[in-house]
């Protein structure tokens, strides 16, 4: 299937683009003091040689305080050199490169950092984000702080930068939200007053870099929370930024406080479209849709479907650098696409650690990482089909070696393929399926329904081999857990095995809370259907509300920590536990099973020993490696390696982790 219009040109102003994907700003941390780094540099320009149209780098921080001291930094003339170096490199790969502009204001760099020095805000309102309550920037300040914006865009445009970004969240959407910007003077109050700060910023920014060169904004479409910054302020305050000469708006979803999850695969693709289609009916100028749109085939729908212009997938280039030239060369069936699990990117942002990706574990470590044909082909067999052996088994092949997979199962996927009936999970199996894809169009000879033994391997006569056999589930050795009440999580979620209607899950780590989401789920009103009986208005909207929050079974988890979802990152577990208390789901720390009996669950808790009665239990007390063959193989192949959960059982990021090295090292 061809994109044509997602691979037109398009004009911004009097910078022509190659096609309409745009790699929106991402904060990747590859730089300690916001000096462009070769790490920067490799990562962006492996994006550019991809095919992306245009590259948005940054953020760029503004001053000394308005971002973290780990991002990007045009402050002064001194980074020049360096954000030169960076355009040039893009450019050289064939796309256009426009620098982001920011302020953060109240999510600056935190006051324990800067010495006692408050970040500054609109007015002093404590953000959630930090817990810093900002000082509010004084009359005379502000145009300081304009100013600065216009200086970093005079520099974007020195060091050869095609276009400038201006962050609209940040300070901006500080000044724009009435919960944020409580003032009293010319720049608070009224929407006008409110969107004062940054039209005036967006006109200085015009008026430094000329009218010529690209200015681009990128927008909040929608506060997100109650009494924020709406939508139709936000369709207004673009086409006065319109007015006062921006080439492009940029259209994101929520405020980063906002409890409305805007890009994890909980969201359906291509969600919030409909704020920039909002705008864009607004405006006359370019708009570009962000958020979760990771595949050509939604981006050329989106601009088919007249909802914008250009589509931004940052993170879909960064788990395939390549999806925009893979798209227009009729590949789309071996993108890796961006599965919105925010394991290596938002997670990592968030303890300011180098962002990685799940998917793609070279992302970040291009230079490092490089993938070059292997010296000597060889004849390597891996063992196990689930996410590190098919990694292992890709990376393996496209280097030139001829690589034979076994898996026992008659499937591929190992346990990305527990995702599938969890609703608001199931993009964890797209990545068994773009790797199977790979796999297949690299040649790897798959034999499904097999099992390895060292006979099996006698045979082959492989000159490396792969022991990539996962994990196994762990049974808790308390009475009753062999009863024929009990069943095992993966279990559950595989289909397998039904659960009562009254259910007991011991375990609170990922596994158990998902097994809690899927039961929890159970007799909901599928999405469908509540689209389909809204608009016939079949039943009140509250009745319908209702169905889509309860289902037919009572679900508690029993955890034995203080904390469920440990496993789980940062970026989502407050969605797992929102879901989980809306699905009327109990979660119960601390609290350690004791025994099972045929009705229930015997227990301890910090108040003493209690029963829950269930008709099933669920068992989800995490696992153990399965490796029985490694020690039978030692000694007899040339080459061993263990992988994965069969080395330790972990999480996906590590095991296409653990396969991608492998396949290098081969
Ligand atoms: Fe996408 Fe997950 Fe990779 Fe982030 S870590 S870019 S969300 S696949």
């Amino acid at each position: 299937m061809g994109f044509p219009l997602l691979f037109s040109p398009i004009r911004i102003n009097k910078m022509e683009l190659k096609n309409r994907i745009v790699m929106a700003a991402m904060h990747l941390s590859y730089t300690s003091n916001g000096e462009v780094t070769d790490s920067l540099i490799d990562f962006y320009a492996l994006r550019a040689k991809g095919g992306a149209g245009l590259i948005i780098i940054g953020t760029c921080t503004i001053d000394d305080d308005s971002g973290m001291v780990n991002v990007i930094t045009i402050k002064d003339d001194r980074y020049i050199p360096g954000l030169k170096r960076l355009a040039q490199a893009v450019q050289q790969g064939g796309a256009k490169i426009a620098a982001q502009i920011v302020h953060a204001g109240a999510m600056g760099v935190h006051s324990s950092i800067t010495g006692g020095r408050q970040p500054v805000s609109a007015s002093a309102v404590q953000t959630t984000m930090s817990g810093e309550t900002p000082r509010a920037l004084e009359l005379e300040e502000i145009p300081f702080i304009q100013d600065k914006y216009a200086r970093a865009a005079v520099r974007a445009k020195e060091a050869g930068f095609d276009a400038v970004e201006i962050l609209g969240g940040g300070l901006i959407l500080q000044f724009l939200s009435p919960l944020s910007n409580l003032r009293g003077d010319a720049y608070g109050g009224s929407l006008a007053d409110r969107m004062r700060f940054g039209l005036e910023t967006a006109e200085k920014v015009r008026e430094a870099v000329g009218p010529d060169f690209p200015v681009l904004i990128r927008l909040c479409g929608n506060e997100f929370i109650e009494g924020g910054f709406s939508r139709d302020e936000a369709i207004i305050f673009a086409s006065e930024l319109e007015r006062v000469g921006i080439d492009l708006i940029n259209v994101t979803g929520g405020r980063h406080e906002t409890r409305i999850p805007q890009i994890t695969m909980i969201v359906p693709r291509r969600t919030y479209v409909y704020l920039a289609q909002g705008i864009k009916s607004a405006v006359s100028i370019p708009v570009l849709s962000s958020n979760r749109i990771n595949d050509p085939a939604d981006g050329e729908a989106v601009i088919r479907n007249g909802e914008a212009d250009l589509v931004a997938m940052a993170r879909g280039l960064m788990t395939d650098p390549d999806l925009p030239d893979k798209a227009k060369a009729g590949k789309s069936n071996l993108i890796y696409h961006c599965i919105g699990c925010n394991q290596g990117c938002l997670d990592s942002a968030f303890r300011s650690q180098p962002v990685t990706c799940l998917v793609n574990p070279r992302a970040g470590r291009e230079g490092e990482l490089s993938s070059v044909p292997a010296s000597k082909p060889r004849k390597v067999l891996v063992i196990g089909g689930g996410p590190a052996g098919m990694k292992a088994a890709c990376t393996a092949a496209e280097r030139g070696h001829t690589v034979t997979l076994i898996e026992k199962e008659d499937r591929l996927g190992g346990q990305l393929l527990l995702n599938r009936l969890i609703p608001g999970r199931q993009e964890m199996v797209t990545a068994a399926t773009d790797l199977s894809n790979n796999l297949k169009a690299l040649g790897v000879e798959t034999l499904l329904g097999r099992e390895a033994d060292a006979g099996f391997i006698k045979e082959t006569g492989p000159d490396a081999v792969v022991v990539a056999t996962g994990a196994r589930p762990i049974w808790p050795d308390i009475r009753g857990a062999d009863g024929p009440n009990v069943v095992g999580a993966w279990d559950v979620l595989d289909g397998k095995v039904l659960a009562g209607k009254k259910v007991v899950i011991i375990g609170g780590n990922a596994v158990g809370l998902e097994t809690a989401l899927y039961l929890g789920h159970q007799g909901t009103l599928s999405p469908e259907a509540f689209h389909f009986l809204t608009l016939h208005r079949a039943e009140p909207l509250e009745t319908l509300s209702g169905l889509l929050n309860k289902g037919n079974k009572e679900v508690t988890v029993v955890e034995m920590t203080t904390r469920a979802g440990q496993d789980i990152g940062p970026s989502t577990i407050w969605i797992v536990k929102s879901e989980l208390r809306r699905l009327g789901v109990t979660v119960m720390k601390g609290t350690k099973a004791v025994g099972i009996t045929p009705e229930g669950l015997e227990i301890e808790t910090t108040e003493g020993p209690d029963f829950l009665s269930a008709d099933s239990i669920v068992i989800a007390a995490g696992s153990g490696s399965e490796n029985k063959l490694v020690d039978e193989l030692e000694g007899m192949v040339p080459e061993l390696y263990t992988i994965g959960d069969a080395k330790k059982p972990r999480n996906a990021l590590e095991a296409i982790r653990e396969g991608f090295l492998v396949g290098l090292r081969i």
